[in-house]
């Protein structure tokens, strides 16, 4: 028999470190943009796994390249080659026009390896005295949970008594090019940076902001870092969210999306010789490039591409944040978004997100709050005109309601 949904939660309440508090629907089976919860409710899931189901939930695909490559060998650790990994470099070599790959799983260790190597760059190419290697970084920047990156996140939240942490950084405002150059010491290894930041509230730079960091970038002999693991993959409309202004990351971090949600795969690409600087023994990882991640990422790739995931994101992002802009309700402070990573503000006095977000469950839509007043809007790229328009007309309904 199976067990009750206040068992569920209850069990989980009992056992399990507190670190989230999700919203009250236990899932239990996905397919595409939709999810179903254990008494057979069907909800349009706007999140996607923070941007990691962009391909749809259990894209069958993939989930048959991960069957299939499971059934002949998962891991082999990188003592030894296994006959997936150099398709995987070729691969995502030729899809983002990079020429050396470091794959790894979680983001945050994509984030974290890249520290390392540019670093490693800095004194060895650039000629920065060892230990005195700077990275610039953003006020309400999200990388990842490790403690090298709590470390220089602004959000008491994340850092709060996880401390001491590794100095190193140093924390600028985003999207203010002129902070950055004040910021630029000879010392200054590299700028790591979200091309949209996803975490703080889908915040976009001012156009022109990113031209001019790869300005500063290459005038003063620094690795510009572009943590795509959220806006990568599609997911702004563009394979890389760089391409909107035609710049080129001299390191780009992917995750998420790169295993469409299957298994956890990360890379970090560099584009000239950061990755170089790492020799045998200096950096690893058991399960990074082992060949289930890499049959995974390369059918999840595969997918992106082949199906117009993409072009579709570009197309029903427009659909969808014309659609929400249409919305005439006095609790909008602000709706934006770049391809299907949306976000919709409210004001304080709407009350918090989070009430907003229930009541769209309750009109079989699942949407996250982020900080306190902000929906995040984020459904997987296959979605169609039909289902945008099918939850366009659930926020209307749900952002006009009364509360009180
Ligand atoms: C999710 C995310 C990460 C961290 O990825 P994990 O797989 O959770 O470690 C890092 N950077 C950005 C921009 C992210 O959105």
């Amino acid at each position: 028999m199976s067990r009750s949904v206040i068992d569920l939660l209850a069990t989980e309440a009992r056992f399990g470190a507190q670190n989230y508090q999700p919203i009250g629907v236990v899932l239990t089976r996905g397919e595409g943009v939709w999810v179903w919860d254990t008494e057979g409710n069907r909800y349009l899931d706007c999140l996607s796994a923070y941007s990691a189901v962009s391909q749809g939930h259990c894209h069958p695909k993939i989930l048959a390249a991960m069957v299939e490559q499971a059934h002949r060998l998962t891991l082999t650790s990188r003592a030894f080659h296994n006959d997936q990994l150099a398709l995987f470099y070729e691969e995502i070599a030729a899809l983002t026009g990079s020429h050396k790959v470091l794959p790894m799983n979680s983001g945050a260790e994509a984030v974290e390896s890249a520290i390392k190597a540019v670093r490693k760059w800095g004194y060895e190419v650039k000629g920065v005295p060892d230990g005195q290697a700077e990275i610039i970084v953003c006020a309400n920047n999200f990388h990842g949970r490790t403690l090298g990156i709590v470390g220089f996140s602004t959000d008491p939240e994340t850092h709060g008594h996880f401390g001491p942490f590794a100095p190193g950084f140093r924390i600028i405002a985003f999207g203010d090019a002129t902070a950055l150059e004040a910021a630029i010491t000879k010392n200054t290894v590299a700028f790591l940076v979200e091309p949209i930041q996803g975490e703080a509230g889908v915040i976009i730079p001012p156009s022109g902001y990113f031209t001019e960091v790869r300005e500063l970038c290459t005038a003063n002999n620094i690795m510009l870092v572009l943590d795509e693991i959220q806006t990568g993959l599609g997911r702004t409309g563009k394979l890389l969210a760089e391409q909107h202004e035609g710049i080129e990351a001299d390191v780009t971090l992917l995750g998420k999306a790169l295993s469409g949600g299957f298994y956890p795969v990360s890379a970090v690409l560099s584009n000239n010789d950061v990755l170089g600087t790492l020799r045998p023994g200096q950096h690893g990882s058991t399960f990074g490039g082992n060949p289930l991640a890499c049959a995974v990422a390369r059918a999840a790739m595969r997918v992106l591409v082949e199906e117009g995931m993409i072009e579709n994101a570009a197309l029903q992002g427009a659909r969808f944040l014309d659609g929400l802009k249409e919305i005439r309700a006095n609790t909008i402070r602000e709706v934006r978004g770049r391809g299907l990573m949306l976000a919709v503000e409210l004001y304080p006095e709407a009350g918090p997100a989070r009430r907003y977000c229930e009541a769209l469950q309750g009109k079989g839509i699942l949407a996250k709050d982020t900080h306190e007043h902000t929906i995040r809007i984020a459904p997987p790229l296959v979605i169609t005109s039909e289902e945008v328009d099918w939850a366009l007309e659930r926020f209307a309904t749900t952002l006009t309601q009364d509360f009180s």
